[in-house]
């Protein structure tokens, strides 16, 4: 799933393609694509887009008179078509817009699950749906707000970091990574977590999304998920580059956790929730 690094670097390369150029039509590709029914999309038909932005794990569209907030989900890509490249049903499509100078931006979703959708949305998206409830973006916390968050809602570090209603934009890989880096174990439960914690982790997110934002930003398109950076997601079985000891998974709830003991648990192993009720 693309996080805040892909989304945010994917918006500075529309934006920097197509501000400034006037939406011919909008044309929801499925029955599905449009979460919503007003304003009326049409409504931003002849107005220039303004600019493309992020907030969170959404696309924003602001054409003036309304933005287009747009969620990937899992397999959800915003694609560039040439003019003459645009077929009247893409199989993958969800929904597409067509700009006055021709060219396209067509909203595509790989594999079954149909959640990829658009919203169209007047006045300032925040704190409308289906930006309601998202917290705040992780690149924009400092250490004192991060703790105050952390003991705010007690859970396991790493789903705690992929909660969007507390901290906005984190995914499974971004989570890996910043607990990694920080030398914290994932399963560390936040309402233990010291200020010096706080700070570790704002450090850690910090580095760990600039890292990723200076690889996307060097692209002329969205990455694979296989080519993204990173020490220990992906990489069971291989040595960690910090300590050269082998990174371990563990499942927790239907997905799957990378991390190093060396570095992040004392050496311990973490136990698969789904086996650990026969180790006790
Ligand atoms: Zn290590």
């Amino acid at each position: 799933m693309p996080e805040l690094p892909e989304l945010q670097a994917h918006a500075e390369r529309l934006d920097e393609r197509y501000a400034g150029t006037a939406l011919s039509r909008f044309t929801p590709l499925t029955f599905t694509a449009l979460k919503t029914a007003v304003p009326a999309a049409s409504d931003a038909v002849g107005h220039d887009l303004v600019f493309v932005g992020r907030r969170g794990k959404h696309l924003l569209f602001d054409f003036g008179t309304l933005t287009f907030v747009v969620h990937l989900m899992q397999g959800g890509r915003v694609k560039e078509e040439p003019p003459d490249k645009q077929p009247a049903k893409p199989k993958t499509g969800v929904a597409r817009w067509v700009f006055a100078d021709g060219r396209a931006l067509l909203l595509s979703e790989a594999g079954t699950e149909r959640r990829a959708g658009v919203w169209a949305v007047s006045g300032d998206p925040e704190g409308q749906p289906p930006l309601d409830g998202l917290g705040p973006d992780a690149n924009d916390i400092d250490p004192p707000h991060l703790l105050e968050l952390l003991h705010a809602k007690p859970m396991r570090l790493h789903g705690w970091l992929r909660d969007q209603r507390i901290l906005a934009g984190l995914g499974r890989r971004l989570a890996n990574e910043i607990c990694h880096r920080a030398k914290l174990s994932p399963f560390a439960s936040t309402a233990k977590l010291t200020s010096a914690d706080a700070h570790t982790l704002v450090e850690a997110i910090h580095a760990t999304i600039n890292e990723s934002l200076a690889y996307e930003r060097g692209r002329n398109d969205m990455s694979s998920s296989a080519d993204r950076p990173g020490a220990v997601h992906h990489r069971e079985k291989e040595a960690c580059p910090v300590c050269g000891d082998t990174i371990r998974a563990v499942e927790y709830r239907s997905y799957t956790i990378d991390y190093c003991p060396t570095c992040q648990t004392g050496g311990k192993l973490l136990a698969d929730n789904t086996t650990s009720k026969f180790l006790k």
